[in-house]
């Protein structure tokens, strides 16, 4: 089955043809670094990991531009608060949305644009709009500049409204001289104290829509071939975003991918639910890796309802996985990735990404495999092994992967793993010599010391303690 996506602009699944043979380029909406990231930002990164992985693993060349949303009401308020300036509010929270992205194992994108470092591309997207007549200075003297909604028939055509349906734009401030209460803010005039860049009819900053097609066209040209984001941006974000690159004569883009919400009770998510989401608190519970399989076993367009429950599940899951792949590994030998994953997986992601599929097939090797293990069929186990590598890795997910393997610093791991061995060795000695309280001891040590140890057929292994 060739690749395809459900495409929101079309409400259809359609075939992927890009517009250059072997190329893929990639948009996706990034953070507004407005706060510290939680679980729900994140899973929008970690769903378009796994396609521009996909992506990678067909064979496209792929260009991935993921932007950054570094001024906003929210950053100005939050600093103004705090008495710093704004970007010292963005800069702190984009440090920690790239840790978060790091942490869960979404590689860096292509480029990572910043929307204020862009103000004269959106200067000049605004001048062939105003050229157009499909944008206007407001007439009230606030600087503010406006997309005309009326100059475009196909406006509300992403989502999927008549122009009679759309609401009210809530971007500018009431009161402002629009000609429609419809028209979307493209710039928002200075006010006093607050950030301004200097424009042709004012200093003022950028609204949040004009920002994301100035660095798209910027980085992928004026038509790219997927757009992504969050379900809740096609209106108005994405809408407006379309609507003001084509009224100025851009193809922009060819698919709308959207990603599914991520609830808490079957609710959207309120700040304090949040701030119990916040990544570093979620891997106090899991591993890093766990929790990027829990967002990454959903389908993407589907709606996740987070509970610890499940998440407890999915690290079970996961760690089935990779409690195969070391087995096979200590005792069958090195697990070489294979050169192409199976037909079944290749077939469940090929059609819209369908992740759910692709981890039966995952499971099926695991459970295969271990069945080879148990009864000494080692160079089927291998096989099976090899094949569970290269699925894991475009899911971001292979345990004996580089990315997870090391667990951050390679050099000080074998140190500890050396360590643990040597008092293992002791506790074994002391077993033998029938002197238990000691070989107690050396075990209630290393637990102490966040070291876990399980006796097993093939001798003591040892991991570390999580959460
Ligand atoms: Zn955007």
């Amino acid at each position: 089955m060739s690749l395809r996506f459900y495409d929101t602009s079309a409400r259809q699944v359609r075939e992927f043809v890009p517009l250059r043979e072997g190329c893929a380029s990639l948009y996706l909406c990034g953070a507004t670094v407005q706060a510290l990231p939680h679980i729900g930002h994140i899973r929008s990164g970690v769903n378009f990991d796994v396609l521009r992985r996909w992506l990678t693993h067909l064979g496209y060349d792929v260009t991935f531009c993921r932007n950054v949303t570094d001024i906003d009401d929210k950053i100005i308020v939050t600093a103004a608060e705090e008495g710093v300036p704004w970007w010292h509010v963005s800069e702190r929270n984009q440090r920690a949305f790239t840790w978060a992205y790091d942490t869960l194992g979404c590689l860096p994108p292509t480029v990572e644009p910043r929307a204020t470092g862009h103000v004269p591309e959106m200067i000049e997207l605004m001048q062939r709009l105003i050229d157009d007549g499909h944008a206007y200075v407001a007439e009230d003297g606030s600087g503010d500049v406006y997309f005309d909604v009326r100059s475009y028939p196909s406006y509300g055509e992403l989502s999927n409204q008549r122009l009679d349906q759309v609401q009210e734009a809530a971007d500018s401030d009431p009161g402002r001289d629009k000609r429609d209460p419809r028209d979307f803010a493209l710039w928002k005039g200075a006010k006093p104290g607050e950030p301004s860049w200097n424009t042709p009819w004012g200093r003022g900053r950028p609204g949040w829509h004009l920002e994301c097609s100035a660095m798209a066209t910027k980085y992928l040209g004026p038509s790219f071939d997927i757009h992504g984001g969050g379900l809740d941006l096609v209106f108005p974000h994405h809408e407006n975003e379309q609507t003001q690159s084509r009224a100025a004569g851009d193809g922009f883009a060819q698919y709308w991918l959207h990603n599914g919400m991520l609830k808490v009770g079957g609710e959207k998510m309120s700040k304090s639910v949040g701030n119990s989401l916040l990544i570093p608190k979620l891997i106090e519970k899991v591993r890093p890796v766990e929790l990027r399989y829990y967002l990454t076993q959903a389908h993407y367009r589907s709606t996740i309802d987070y509970s610890d429950e499940a998440l407890a599940e999915a690290a079970a899951a996961y760690q089935r996985v990779e409690g195969f792949l070391t087995r096979v590994a200590e005792t069958a030998g090195e697990v070489v990735p294979a050169e192409r994953v199976p037909a079944d997986f290749e077939a469940a992601l090929n059609d819209d990404l369908g992740v759910s599929q692709a981890l039966a097939v995952v499971h099926g090797h695991v459970r295969e495999g271990n069945s080879a293990l148990a009864s000494g069929g080692s160079d089927k186990a291998l096989q099976y092994a090899s094949e569970l590598r290269t699925m894991l890795d475009v899911l971001g997910l292979d345990p004996l992967g580089e990315q997870w393997s090391g667990s951050g610093d390679q050099g000080l791991t074998e140190v500890v793993g050396t360590l643990v061995s040597v008092a293992l060795e002791q506790r074994q000695a002391a077993r033998v010599r029938k002197d238990f309280a000691a070989a107690d001891e050396i075990r209630d040590r290393l637990a102490e010391a966040g070291v876990v140890v399980e006796d097993t057929p093939q001798g003591p292994r040892w991991d570390l303690r999580r959460g």
